[in-house]
């Protein structure tokens, strides 16, 4: 069994730590964080580099490499910081569903600008009553000669502010069983990209954490768009959701696992520096052993990550049966551990660690929307039960072995 990471892995690995290090500035993080602003230029300049896109095949601008490789960057940019890194990379992640689902024209007008850092795309699945359950949409998908008519709200959008094309799911069909008849759609932000109608965008304010993100309502009044505009299958939408939602999971995680270690770090570092009745805080075994079972929990979820990217691809038909189980166990396990770790990493540093100024504390509120988004904790564990529960034992042992 080899652990290490090949020797291109170990560069992208090292790059993406460097231009972080160097360019996610606490005093830019803090701007950012307070003005609630997208860091724009650091998007652009990481996209400059060649770390957006990484699974794009190249013809587009992309890396023509994997999910274990956006992985290693989505961990090394929020270990620097986790509202610029878990920014960054939400700008970019919903148009892995072009990349998966679209059309070769798709792929080359919706992926070769956000390679290079000057798009950025939202992904709207969920709607005002429809969250955790996506088995059906309010928002109608109508088909006309010229185009398909969408109507319809969705919330929580990220990036809604300034996107400039969203994925959107609607429900093509309106008399289609649960699951069914549901389509995603490409929707530009450039009015002059539609045929009629409006849409609207709102906001939400006051939210917990990410606020170097904008997180927004979609009215769509009579929105016309072409029919170039369908991603994926018409009618099997929610296939395409599950599609993508199989990779994004694991790079979510990574948001997790960078906040988490770059939390540690901070930590660590605070424990050794720190003193309090003449010696180093990390002398207390209070505070040692803390900080020891921190890094057996920080290495338990790295691993586990890398392990779920790795298998996810490998495209191995056996594996891909299981990867839903794969891919929620790190959706809900490492944000949950990541969690943990923060909490703990705010006592490691006492009052200092309430203040903005240390970062745990945002570290913690940036975190907390990891067990959120992209599906729930008990949506994960919901969706790990129906596969326990299903697989024959013989084929779930052998995946153990
Ligand atoms: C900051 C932020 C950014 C987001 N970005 C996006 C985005 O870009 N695009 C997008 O489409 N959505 C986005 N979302 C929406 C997010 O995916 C949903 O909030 C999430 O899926 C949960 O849906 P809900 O909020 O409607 O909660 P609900 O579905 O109402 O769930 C409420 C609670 O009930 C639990 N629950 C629900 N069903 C079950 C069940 N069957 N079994 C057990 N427990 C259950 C849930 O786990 C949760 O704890 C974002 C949300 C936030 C807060």
């Amino acid at each position: 069994m080899d652990f290490s990471l090949s020797k291109e892995q170990q560069d992208i690995k090292k790059a993406a730590a460097e231009f972080a290090k160097g360019e996610f500035k606490p005093e830019v993080a803090h701007e950012c964080e307070l003005n609630h602003r997208f860091p724009r230029e650091l998007y652009k300049k990481a996209g400059g580099l060649g770390f957006v896109g990484m699974d794009y095949p190249e013809e587009v601008g992309g890396g023509g490499m994997g999910v274990l490789e956006n992985v290693l960057i989505v961990e090394e940019f929020c270990k620097a910081d986790s509202g610029i890194g878990m920014a960054i990379h939400l700008a970019y992640l919903p148009a892995k569903i072009v990349r998966i689902f679209g059309t070769a024209e798709q792929r080359r007008k919706y992926l070769t600008p956000i390679t290079r850092g000057d798009w950025i795309c939202g992904v709207c699945f969920t709607e005002p009553d429809h969250g955790s359950d996506l088995t059906r949409m309010e928002t109608t998908l109508v088909e006309k000669s010229d185009g398909f008519v969408l109507n319809g709200t969705k919330i929580f959008t990220t990036n809604a502010a300034y996107a400039d094309y969203f994925i959107v799911l609607a429900q093509d069909d309106p008399d289609a069983a649960p699951g069914k008849g549901m389509t995603t759609v490409l929707v530009e932000k450039d009015p002059s990209s539609r045929l009629s109608g409006s849409l609207e965008i709102n906001e939400i304010p006051h939210k917990m954490g990410i606020r170097t993100t904008s997180s927004g309502e979609l009215v769509f009044h009579e929105l016309k768009v072409p029919k170039k505009n369908i991603v994926g299958e018409r009618g099997k939408g929610l296939n395409t959701v599950l599609g993508f939602l199989d990779e994004s999971r694991i790079e979510i995680a990574a948001q997790a696992l960078g906040n988490a270690e770059g939390a540690f770090l901070k930590a660590l570092n605070h424990a050794r520096e720190r003193r309090q009745f003449q010696k180093p805080i990390i002398d207390f075994q209070a505070i040692g052993h803390r900080l020891g079972r921190l890094w057996s929990q920080l290495m338990s979820v790295k691993y586990l990550t890398y392990f779920a990217a790795w298998m996810c691809d490998q495209k191995n038909e056996k594996d891909l049966a299981t990867l839903p189980l794969f891919t929620s166990m790190v959706k809900h396990h490492v944000p949950e551990t990541a969690k943990k770790i923060i909490d703990e990493t705010i006592t490691v540093f006492g009052g200092y660690g309430y203040f903005l100024e240390q970062d745990v504390e945002r570290r913690y509120r940036d975190n907390r929307i990891v067990e959120m988004y992209e599906g729930t904790v008990e949506v994960q564990l919901n969706n790990m039960v129906r596969i326990l529960k299903k697989l024959n034992m013989d084929f779930i042992d052998s995946s153990l072995l």
